[in-house]
């Protein structure tokens, strides 16, 4: 395992097994967002490595991996999770050094997440089964439930570990191979995980892991004609090419992309509760979380104290060296999302809502001047047609949205093309659950927010996607179902026998 201080750190691709140079021998650089270092070297896929990978990937799937017994498949999916586990602390610094997070949430939050993911569908090998069907007359139906086949997946880079894991624990569990491109900005983790899978045993070409950018390696694999699925998340705007290109060989598609949650406030909330709760729903992970309650809905009545005290917590989140255990809030994950952020507070400005915490770079010392910090921000005096409140930031930046009653608050939450998440701020249990009723999103926080299990979906209505991930409803996203039917009678059948 690689230590996150060390020289830049030399990464190759993970095809069949073997660690090796792309066939171009050409490298990308990835930075250390806190500084503008450089973190790592890595091997760049394109084209020729994804047809080797899939190649590969195809090979594991019809050989090897489809003899495994699926006891055998649980087992190495339960001792990588083991390994994972045990490497938490160096894996959790990397993370930390690739992605910009504050470590204290790599360490508790994502590595944990990351075994929990792989523990949780290592258990469910064994477990996937077929159904007899009451068919009427003497047959007998039965299906059998096999896996899909090759399956291309490509994550994004603000949770590059835990988008990793959920993404090929279920794939791996249900018996498909793999190959699997990350996120140019965020490939350290997946590299270190491949050194894991290696360690686990997993027979070779399973899992390919093939870094590089998103035109080039990311379109090969999403385009592929071998791959039999591509799972993607990432943002709408690019979750449309996947759509697109693998409609040309009808690959299947399942696609988590954007959002712009509602949060909401009512006034019969618990104040302090709603304040800590709307924290979590937008400055958490650097607000680089799709489904981030980037709009925050605020009952008219206890708008102005809710504000204060908001605005008075988001002033004092610690921003800084992310390797810090007592920092909150790291960088953004590199120059372009800060600009894209910089440019959207001046959006609100001439939008006309004003800024009441943050809207520019924190000062920071030494070498974190070059880091791509943001301070926390909120929007206030927003209007639901608003840019900021239509359009996805992906940043620690919230608009505060007032709202009168109800039936209005329902008509805005849902005025949006994505639909991922919700929450909800109230003590009437009623209206908590008209409102997880009547929002149109894939998942409902009441009193909570950004909760996760291994055990429970997520995914997204409308432009935030289709498709579940995590729980049993993720092996229907890597499974397929055969029915089959068997004659009990033993006599010709139909008129023809006659
Ligand atoms: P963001 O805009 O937040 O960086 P993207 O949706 O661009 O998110 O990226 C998510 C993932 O999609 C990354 O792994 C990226 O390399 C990949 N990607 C980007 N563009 C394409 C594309 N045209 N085809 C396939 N993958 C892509």
């Amino acid at each position: 395992m690689s230590s996150a201080s060390a020289a830049p750190q030399k990464y190759q691709l993970f095809i069949d097994g073997q660690f090796v140079d792309s066939e171009s021998g050409k490298t990308f650089k990835t930075p250390n967002p806190a500084t503008g270092d450089t973190l790592a070297e890595v091997a760049e896929a394109d084209k020729a490595d994804i047809d080797k990978a899939v190649g590969a990937a195809r090979r594991a799937f019809e050989g090897k991996w489809s003899k495994l017994s699926a006891r055998d498949r649980g087992r190495l999916l339960y001792k990588l999770s083991q390994l994972i586990e045990q490497h938490s602390a160096d894996l959790a610094a990397l993370e930390t050094a690739d992605n910009g997070k504050p470590i204290k949430e790599s360490l508790y939050v994502d590595l944990p997440q990351v075994v929990e993911n792989f523990e949780y569908f290592a258990g469910w090998a064994t477990k996937i089964e077929g159904e007899t069907i009451p068919v009427p007359g003497k047959m007998f139906n039965y299906t059998l439930r096999e896996p899909i086949g090759v399956c291309g997946q490509i994550i994004p880079w603000n949770f590059p570990l835990l988008m990793a894991a959920w993404k090929l624990a279920p794939a791996l569990a249900a018996g498909n191979t793999v190959v699997l491109k990350p996120a140019e900005q965020t490939p350290v983790g997946a590299m270190e995980l491949a050194k894991l899978i290696q360690e686990a045993g997993f027979p070779e070409g399973v899992v390919n892991i093939v870094p590089g950018y998103g035109e080039t390696a990311g379109a090969a694999l999403a385009s592929h004609p071998g791959i039999d699925k591509i799972a993607f998340t990432g943002s709408t705007e690019v979750g449309k090419l996947i759509a697109k290109s693998a409609a040309d060989n009808l690959t299947k598609v399942s696609l988590e992309l954007g959002g712009k949650a509602p949060n909401i406030v009512f006034a019969d909330s618990d104040i302090e509760q709603a304040v800590a709760g709307a924290m979590m729903g937008i400055f958490y992970n650097q607000g680089q979380v799709c489904c981030a309650g980037s709009r925050l809905f605020v009952e008219e009545s206890v708008k102005d104290e809710f504000l204060g005290k908001l605005s008075d917590k988001a002033g004092k989140i610690a921003v800084g060296d992310p390797m810090n255990k007592s920092t909150q809030m790291g960088p953004q994950v590199s120059e372009e999302q800060l600009n894209r952020i910089k440019g959207y507070v001046d959006i609100a400005r001439e939008e006309g809502a004003t800024v009441v915490a943050g809207g520019a770079t924190p000062q920071l010392e030494g070498a974190f001047q070059k880091g791509y910090f943001f301070s926390p921000t909120i929007f206030a005096e927003v209007k639901n047609s608003m840019r900021v409140a239509q359009e996805e930031i992906f940043g620690p930046v919230v608009s505060v949205i007032s709202f009168k009653d109800e039936d209005d608050l329902i008509k805005q939450a849902n005025d949006t093309i994505y639909g991922l998440s919700a929450g909800i701020w109230t003590k009437d249990i009623t209206r908590a659950h008209r409102f997880a009723k009547e929002i149109k999103a894939g998942v409902i926080w009441i009193n909570t927010y950004n909760m996760f299990n291994a055990a429970s979906p997520f995914g997204g209505y409308k432009q935030s996607g289709y498709g579940r991930e995590m729980g049993r409803h993720a092996l229907d996203l890597y499974t397929q179902v055969k029915s089959v039917w068997v004659d009990l009678s033993g006599r010709p059948i139909g008129w023809f026998g006659k």
